[in-house]
């Protein structure tokens, strides 16, 4: 436990020089940070004044083996004294790289086989709408330029996938408005065929949607949703991407999200769970087929790259990161943690009149807080956010979601998670609820 004036400087330190990501600014400047982590073991976090907190959400939706893995240090140690880093541009290579490609075609679902690195999943997102014009100008239909994508959805926050990002507050942010997105209804597959139409099928280049929506508020599509989006996109000869971003790696209880939908995308945008967050990174796969027109269609130079795409540290991690899911069967983890996290939620439900629906697939978990459960009314201001806070105080750190009328507070805890910890969590956020309430 550090000194008092010791975090009081840091705190001092981080208002005047740390521009914090997606952080209310003068609430910051006003009170500075609330933990200041200094140490993670399993699903715990520990701070300097000596808090130590459940990590209800794996920090950011990505620390998928939980805290404290020495294994995954001691990996990134031995690759970054061998070779920090050499490029990947043009006829270089690079060993982890290579195996961490290979690995990656073996785990994926169906013919998704080829994989672009970048260094997380906004990059991602980015490198598959690029992929996906090119590949239309080589198909000699130039034309489909437009990406759909759904409401609700998040996408990450650099310029292509800001403007694919369908909670609007993150557009309007920077007045971003791009004529070559557009959205549909997040569970309707009539409005995406209404979306196409209207747009002009011969346009659009590709539909990107998350298996199961996190940060806009934990949305599990109806069942057959993906099967339908597939099809419409094969009859209207649409490119259909999925980002599992957060729902990778065994977070819902499958390897990735879209095999609960039994069907396979054309290309597939990953990051977080890859390397559990020990390393930056991400990537996008492409179908054997996609990734076959590339190579018979393309005379030129794939002019996309970041400086770190196929980083050897990265992905010496991400390989070791994939052992450990593998060895310690964490997805089936997942699996069975999850639906006790489920019946958990359903049982403060019955004890709590403000929690209204409760929904959840493998790890990924949400209450919708309401005032009245049988009109699904929302109280004025969001509790949402309250629940957060009072929860931290109380050892359980989870997120609140409030954009587009909603009030839920939503959970990922690492997939390591076991019995007792999980009732832990519920017992906390039981708590926590019973004294907003
Ligand atoms: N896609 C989804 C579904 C996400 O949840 C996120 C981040 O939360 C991103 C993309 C952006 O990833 P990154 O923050 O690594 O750029």
């Amino acid at each position: 436990i550090k000194d008092v004036n010791v975090i009081q400087e840091l705190m001092d330190l981080d208002k005047k020089h740390f521009l914090h990501p997606t952080s209310p600014i003068k609430q910051q400047q006003d009170h500075g940070p609330t933990f200041i982590f200094t140490e993670g073991k399993g699903v715990m976090l520990k701070d300097m004044a000596g808090n130590t907190v459940i990590d209800g959400m794996s920090s950011l939706w990505n620390v998928n083996v939980g805290h404290g893995r020495e294994e995954l240090g001691k990996v990134a140690m031995e690759q970054m004294s061998k070779l920090a880093f050499s490029s990947c541009f043009a006829t270089y290579s690079n060993e982890p790289a290579i195996r961490l490609a290979a690995k990656l075609a073996q785990i994926a679902p169906g013919d998704l086989s080829a994989t672009f690195f970048t260094s997380g999943g906004s990059e991602a997102n980015d490198t598959a709408y690029k992929l996906a014009r090119h590949y239309w100008i080589l198909k000699g239909q130039p034309n489909r330029r437009k990406i759909i994508s759904r409401t609700k959805s998040y996408h990450g926050v650099a310029m292509g996938s800001t403007s694919a990002t369908g909670l609007k507050p993150f557009r309007d942010f920077i007045n971003s408005f791009d004529p070559d997105f557009c959205y549909a209804d997040h569970f309707s597959t009539q409005d995406l065929r209404e979306v196409i139409e209207s747009e002009g099928p011969e346009t659009v280049a590709a539909f990107i949607a998350e298996p199961v929506q996190g940060a806009g508020g934990l949305h599990v599509a109806p069942e057959n949703y993906f099967k339908e989006v597939r099809s419409i996109c094969d009859e209207y000869g649409i490119l259909f991407i999925t980002d599992e971003v957060i729902t990778g790696f065994g977070r819902t209880g499958k390897y990735f999200g879209i095999e609960h939908y039994g069907v396979t995308p054309d290309m597939m945008c990953f990051a977080k769970g890859v390397t559990s967050g020990y390393a930056q990174l991400g990537g996008v796969m492409l179908s054997e087929k996609i990734h076959q027109d590339f190579t018979e269609l393309s005379t030129g130079t794939l002019l996309h790259g970041y400086t770190y795409s196929g980083h050897p540290m990265a992905c010496a991690v991400a390989l070791k990161n994939i052992e450990i899911i593998e060895r310690e069967n964490l997805i089936e983890n997942a699996e069975i943690m999850g639906s006790g996290m489920l019946k958990g939620f359903r049982w403060i439900q019955g004890e709590r009149q403000i929690v209204g629906k409760v929904k959840g697939l493998g790890l990924m978990g949400g209450i919708e807080i309401v005032k009245d459960r049988k009109t699904n009314e929302r109280f004025q201001t969001p509790v949402a956010p309250i629940i957060v806070t009072e929860a931290a105080k109380r050892g359980l750190i989870c997120r609140s979601v409030v954009f587009d009328n909603q009030d839920t507070v939503v959970f990922s805890p690492p997939l390591i998670i076991n019995k007792e910890e999980m009732e832990r969590m519920i017992d906390i956020l039981h708590d926590t609820i019973a004294a907003v309430e």
